[in-house]
Parts: C-alpha cells; structure tokens; sequence
C-alpha cells in the first residue's frame, strides 16, 4: 500500500481536492501570467496603486492575455490528461508524444524552448523519448504533472515515478527535471488523499537530500525565480510552506515574478489539493476563462473516476 493511502479521516472530499488542484492549476497559471518576466520591484511599481501587490486575474502581461486566459500549463496539462483517458488511464510516452505534438500545430499562446525543440525532433524521430541532456532542466515537465498525480493515484510510488518519466521524457530527458517531478507529483498525491502537513514537508526534504541545489528553508527569498526547474519549486516550497490558505500562497508565489505563470500553475495545483476546490477565492474562480475552467473540471471528475476503477479509494 502506498504510504500516502495510510492517513486520517479528511473532512474535505477526493472531488473537492482534486478539483481544487485542476481548478488551483488554472487559476494559478492565469494570475501569474500577467506579472510573467517581471522582477518584484516592476510589480510593486506596476500595481502600486493596489499597495505594490498583483492579486486579480486581469490578463495582459507580454502575451497580451485576455482576463482569465491561461497559457501553456494549463493547456499542457489538458492535453496530457486528454491523451491518459483516451488510453484508458494509461500514462503512455507515445500518446503523450502525440498529444503534445498536436498542441503545438494548435498554435498556442506560449510554448517553452525545450518543449519545442524536443516535439520538433520527436516529428522528424517519431521516438517519444528526448535523449538524455544535462541543460533540459527546465520547469515545462514538472509543470504538467497533475493529470499524472490524478491518474496514479491508487497507484504504488515506482509505478507513479514510471509514469511521470514516460509523460516528462518526451520533452525533459533531465535527473533534476525527474527527481523535481516525482518529488511535486507524490506532494499533490499525499495532499490529495489527505497526507499531513509534514508528509508533504519529509517529501520535499528527501528531495533536497538527495538533490542538495533544491534546498528552500534557506531564509532567503527565491524572487524572480527562473524556469528553471530548482528555482521553480524553490518559490513553490517556500510561498506553500510559509502560509496558511490558498489564496495567500498563490499572491506570494505569483509576486515573486519570473516564470510566475508556472510557478503560480505548480503552486495553484498543490496548494488547490491541499485546501480543496472552496477555498480557492471565488472572484477567481469567476474570473477564469469559462472553457478553461469547465475543461479542467470535467478532466479532473473523468480522471478520479479512472483512479477509482483502478482500485478502491475512499
Ligand atoms: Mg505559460
Ligand atoms: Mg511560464
């Protein structure tokens, strides 16, 4: 039995995490995106006349976002999850390769370097694996991990780091990219299937044992953290860690700028699973793009229940 299915009765409901973390994932990623590529200071000068601090879904940034539009991880994320279900819950590399492959013809609002290079090759290839490469640290794997967490769920902790290296490798062929990703993924699992607080703490820990560049508990502040995957979920670790509610955590997170739309989706997804779908702020919720929201919500029911037919969860 995985340890993370050993835990005390939860007073919120699997729907109401796992909805929270797709609902957290989108929300997160259409607040962050606005302040994306700002330092700190631009924000605070930015939104000074709202105390120096960015904390609605407004759209705009350097896409030139619509209100409540999302970006690549979210619609990353959609079309991973889309693929999963089409093979049953099955995290196949292949159909993974082609999903992604498909977004990119689709002409999406963003797209990263790594992502795009790696599907390029993976067209000419055919083979859904990127090779192995020392610079493919970037954040773009980890950052659609959620369909994965909520495939596996039942599922034993070899079999769930299997899976995320199959959905990541197509683009991230990177041991950092890989112990962040399994790290993140078994985080949102413990939260989901109501982990403790210290649970998802020792899971974080026994990354930075093993990967010591991801210490966070340093005392300073990662802002303006890169897409880079140890800078990402440094911010992550340290704006989740140190609040109490989701919406603080993501206003800390996405006020640290940088990559903020992907560290606000990581943030949104971990941090919605932990507090669950009615914690996240309404006037959020209202905000967001009304596909978007309705895709996510219907992949995240159609998910849970191919994690239930797997096996039985509470
Ligand atoms: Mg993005
Ligand atoms: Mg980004």
């Amino acid at each position: 039995m995985p340890s993370a299915l050993r835990r005390k009765p939860d007073p919120l409901t699997l729907t109401d995490r796992v909805q929270g973390a797709y609902l957290g994932l989108a929300v997160g990623d259409a607040l962050g995106a606005t302040v994306e590529f700002l330092t700190p200071r631009e924000i605070q000068h930015q939104f000074a006349r709202q105390g120096g601090v960015h904390r609605e879904i407004i759209g705009a940034g350097w896409l030139h976002l619509k209100p409540g539009q999302v970006t690549d991880d979210t619609t990353m994320s959609l079309a991973l999850g889309e693929a999963i279900l089409a093979c049953g819950g099955r995290v196949e590399a292949l159909a993974a390769a082609q999903a992604f492959d498909a977004w990119m013809r689709a002409k999406p609002v963003d797209i990263g370097n790594t992502v795009r290079r790696n599907l390029v090759r993976f067209r000419r290839s055919g083979l859904p694996e990127a090779p192995p490469c020392e610079h493919d640290a970037g954040n773009g794997a980890i950052m659609r991990t959620l369909p994965v967490a909520l495939a596996t769920l039942a599922q034993e902790e070899a079999e769930v780091a299997a899976a995320f290296q199959r959905q990541a490798h197509v683009t991230h062929n990177n041991p950092l990219s890989d112990a962040g990703g399994i790290c993140l993924t078994g985080m949102i699992q413990d939260a989901i299937l109501g982990g403790s607080w210290i649970d998802l703490k020792t899971r974080a820990r026994a990354l930075v044992t093993a990967h010591p560049q991801y210490a966070w508990e340093t005392g300073r502040p990662q802002a303006n953290p890169s897409g880079y995957v140890v800078d990402t979920l440094q911010a992550v670790f340290q704006a989740f860690f140190s609040t109490d509610s989701f919406e603080s955590a993501l206003i800390d997170v996405v006020n640290r700028g940088g990559d903020a739309d992907t560290t606000g989706a990581i943030l949104g997804a971990l941090a919605g699973a932990w507090y669950g779908h009615a914690h996240i702020p309404p006037r959020w919720l209202k905000a967001l793009d009304k596909t978007a929201a309705s895709r996510c919500s219907e992949q995240a029911s159609q998910l849970l229940q191919t994690s239930r037919a797997g096996r039985a969860l509470a």
